[in-house]
């Protein structure tokens, strides 16, 4: 059965940006800079059409979220798809959504939440699109529950820049489907795809939030609420002595009494302008966190909350990527397997204290053992950290790359999604897979990331 079909036929509403003056495309953290050709795709149809003629490797993008170079391609074009967003059809009997996959994850909660239906993951923003969101095989806090992004996508088009198209799904054409989830745009374009939306009663979540002192009490806590959906914590990465690794833990589930189901308004805050670059230093983050840390008067705190607070707190402020100045920021994203995820991770920690650099957001949570589909997906069973770094010439760096080395040493990967700084041999060593997943890419399509870790160019 298909809903309202009308509702269906138009693109989404374009999500509401300040205005930017000529076609520029910066990826989150806003480094490394590369001012490539910026060609939007409108129409299924587009993709390799726009390319007739060209002789530059091209990778497609969507809103830019990913932290690093996985949606850069200097010297080339990027294929802009947030202008393929149409929703195509939607079956409220089995929540399964079809849409073009330069529409937003904002657009379909508009769409899904009034249903009473909503994503079965969901990152920290909403503003990814269904197609970055399968290219990068995102997870969100209920990874333990339910697994990645890709678990919830029944089929995707895959058109490739011979111009054959094929349907991907786990019975169909399998082998470009798990290539293309986590497949970080390279395998082809997704021009449209399928995603099993979950059914809600409530915008509102049933929620608490609990201090904690320490890895261990943070353990303890994740063992205790294990059957909880929805966990993450957020990490005092600053404190040393008795402070150390101090956190709150977050949890919530779906609110089971019915209550309101409309849309969520548009965000009005925007980050005006690129912080000067001394903003974000060790005494300014100390100050946050202590705040952050006590601003629940008690150790443990049940309430219920909106969804947009829940999942998108970072959301509100359009841009605050800005206050990390006109340096950028760069993501620092580990999965360490449970074997060595404690004493990695104080490890981890010690070496961020020692370094001298605050890091503003740092996010702890456990990852489960439901299987990724795609073959080169990010998610493994253990313990998931980021830490978000301003960029300090000689210090950020080198920093990344003795937590890189860490990792590897405690058996972990890092993210390519939040990535800038993975040195090849780091690459190859976490994604063990990497070349037989070579051989699914495109030959036309190549981004800096892949070139950076792979030394491989595109074939043109
Ligand atoms: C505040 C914030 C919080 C975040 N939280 C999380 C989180 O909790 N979990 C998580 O996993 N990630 C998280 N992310 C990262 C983000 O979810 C991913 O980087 C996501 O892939 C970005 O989607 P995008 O539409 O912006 O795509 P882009 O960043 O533009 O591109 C991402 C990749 O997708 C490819 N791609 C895009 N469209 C297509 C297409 N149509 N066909 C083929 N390939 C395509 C690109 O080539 C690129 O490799 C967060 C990011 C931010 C800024």
């Amino acid at each position: 059965m298909t809903a309202e079909p009308e509702a269906l036929t138009s693109p989404a509403p374009a999500i509401s940006e300040p205005p930017s003056g000529p076609p520029q495309f910066e990826s989150w953290g806003r480094y490394p800079k590369y001012g490539a050709k910026v060609v939007p795709l409108n129409w299924q149809g587009d993709f390799p059409a726009v390319l007739a003629g060209s002789h530059e490797s091209a990778l497609p993008v969507g809103l830019g979220r990913s932290y690093g170079d996985v949606c850069l391609l200097k010297d080339g074009t990027l294929l802009q798809t947030t202008g393929m967003s149409r929703l195509i059809d939607f079956n409220p009997e089995t929540g399964v959504l079809t849409a073009e996959a330069g529409i937003s994850l904002a657009q379909i909660l508009d769409f899904a939440v009034p249903r009473g239906f909503f994503l079965p993951v969901t990152p920290g923003t909403k503003y990814v699109t269904l197609g970055g969101a399968i290219a990068n095989d995102i997870h969100g806090k209920n990874h333990e529950a339910v697994g990645s992004f890709g678990n919830h996508v029944p089929c995707f088009e895959l058109v490739r820049s011979d111009g054959t198209r094929r349907l991907c799904s786990p019975t169909e054409n399998p082998d470009w489907f798990a290539a293309t989830i986590g497949g970080m745009g390279l395998t082809g374009v997704i021009t449209w795809a399928q995603l099993r939306l979950r059914p809600i009663v409530s915008r509102a979540l049933d929620c608490e939030h609990i201090q904690f002192h320490g890895i261990d009490e943070f353990l303890e806590l994740k063992q205790r609420y294990q059957n909880v959906e929805y966990t993450v914590s957020w990490v005092d990465c600053v404190s040393t002595g008795k402070n150390f690794a101090r956190g709150i833990f977050m949890m919530g589930e779906h609110s089971k009494t019915p209550g309101e189901l409309k849309p969520s308004p548009e965000p009005k805050l925007v980050f005006p302008i690129d912080a000067p670059a001394f903003a974000l230093n060790r005494t300014t983050v100390n100050m946050f966190n202590t705040v952050f840390f006590h601003k629940q008067m008690k150790p443990h705190v049940k309430a219920p909350q909106d969804y947009e607070p829940f999942f998108y707190p970072l959301d509100k402020v359009l841009h605050w990527n800005r206050l990390y100045g006109r340096r950028g920021l760069v993501q620092f994203q580990y999965a360490i397997p449970w074997e060595h995820a404690k004493e990695g991770t104080i490890a981890i920690l010690r070496e961020v204290a020692k370094s001298g650099l605050a890091s503003f957001l740092a996010v702890l949570k456990a990852f489960g053992d439901v299987p990724s589909l795609g073959m080169m997906s990010f998610p493994q069973a253990g313990i998931m950290f980021a830490l978000d770094f301003p960029i300090k010439p000689g210090i950020t760096f080198p920093l990344m790359q003795r937590l890189g080395d860490m990792t590897l040493e405690y058996g972990g990967r890092l993210y390519p999604a939040k990535d800038a700084a993975m040195t090849p041999v780091q690459f190859q060593t976490f994604y063990p897979e990497w070349q037989r997943f070579a051989r699914f890419r495109d030959p036309l399509l190549t981004s800096s990331f892949w070139e950076r870790v792979t030394g491989e160019k595109s074939t043109l």
